[in-house]
């Protein structure tokens, strides 16, 4: 049995959001009720810390740190239509980034195997200067960029299974070769950016790689978008780490899109990118929460990536899937120039 250290934090829901919106605290809530009932051996909470400037500062534009740094004490400020500040925002913000960094030192460090980072705000559409789809700070770039300075690590594995593009997770990377950036997500659909013909650029060409899907798409789908591509891709790569942009809405329950993943389809995405870790970044994986905005569904799905993360059903391996082929051909004309697909 594998150890799995989780941030999980009341904090999280300082963060406020208007009337209406999916983003809300009650998401953390659920997860926190998840977390008081969850129990598999070698669970362990770890406290978040808050993100210095600096590491924040990593992957952002100081300036537009400093603008995100004003809002605080603020009753509100709007950065775009879906993306508002509260006043305790930019402090949640640090909180949530720093979460990530330190459950990545433990991971690193050899206390835990691998982990699970339960924070708000998302991060993934969040680019250099700009926030936007509900994302200040991009916890998992700044994550990756905290691997690279503090861990010296080279060559990290992000996957994106949000339903959504993460467009400010692939602006960060795209013409570095150091951090390849794999997303699976619905298309066309919110932010508009992740056509399969987005494969990076300079260095970072071949390390961009988009799997569009038409909205639909299910456990047999995702499967052979894994076998085909994702496991190949991030084989040959041969990760030191593993991120995963954990969304959960992509999952059938979801309000904000079409996509039909079940929490198998969770758990086989967790065992194949699990498995990867293991093969090649000794283990070493963290999901990291983006979307999933359900919330019966995102406590549910979450405890099974939880339980994959256990490691005892790894070697039933993964579902071979099934369909998807003319999304995922269009993959492979892209990328065969790069990879052995
Ligand atoms: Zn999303």
């Amino acid at each position: 049995m594998l150890t799995t250290g989780y941030v999980c934090d009341p904090r999280y829901r300082n963060h406020e959001v208007p009337p209406g919106h999916p983003e809300r605290p009650e998401r953390i809530t659920a997860l926190l009720d998840l977390m008081r009932r969850y129990a598999r051996p070698g669970i362990a909470a770890i406290a978040p810390r808050a993100a210095t400037v600096e590491e924040i500062a990593a992957n952002h534009d100081r300036r537009y740190v400093d603008r995100v740094r004003a809002t605080a004490g603020k009753p509100y400020s709007v950065f775009d239509p879906d993306t508002t500040a509260y006043a305790e925002s930019y402090e949640t913000a640090l909180l949530a980034a720093g979460g990530l960094l330190e459950l990545i030192d433990h991971v690193v460090g050899g206390k835990v195997d691998n982990g699970f980072a339960m924070i708000r705000p998302p991060g993934h559409h969040a680019e250099a200067d700009r926030a936007m789809g509900f994302c200040f700070f991009n916890n998992i770039a700044i994550g990756a960029r905290y691997l690279r300075a503090a861990h010296g690590l080279d060559r990290i594995l992000i996957v994106d299974w949000d339903v959504h593009h993460g467009n400010g997770t692939q602006r960060s990377f795209y013409a570095d070769k150091s951090v390849l950036y794999l997303s699976l997500h619905q298309y066309p659909h919110y932010p508009g950016t992740g056509a399969v013909n987005e494969a990076g650029v300079a260095d970072g060409l071949g390390y961009t790689v988009n799997i569009p899907l038409p909205g639909g798409y299910g456990d047999d789908e995702y499967a052979t978008a894994f076998h085909r591509i994702v496991d190949p891709v991030s084989r040959q790569f041969a990760p030191q780490f593993v991120l995963i942009s954990a969304g959960f809405d992509a999952h059938r329950s979801d309000p904000l899109s079409q996509m039909r993943l079940s929490d198998d389809g969770f758990a086989a995405m967790t065992r194949s990118l699990l498995a990867v870790a293991r093969d090649h970044a000794g283990g070493k994986c963290v999901a990291v929460l983006e979307g999933g905005y359900d919330l019966d569904a995102l406590p549910q799905a979450v405890s099974r990536v939880l339980d994959e993360l256990g490691g005892e059903n790894l070697d039933a391996g993964t579902p071979q899937g099934a369909g998807a082929e003319a999304a995922l051909d269009a993959v492979t004309r892209i990328h065969k120039r790069f990879w052995q697909l």
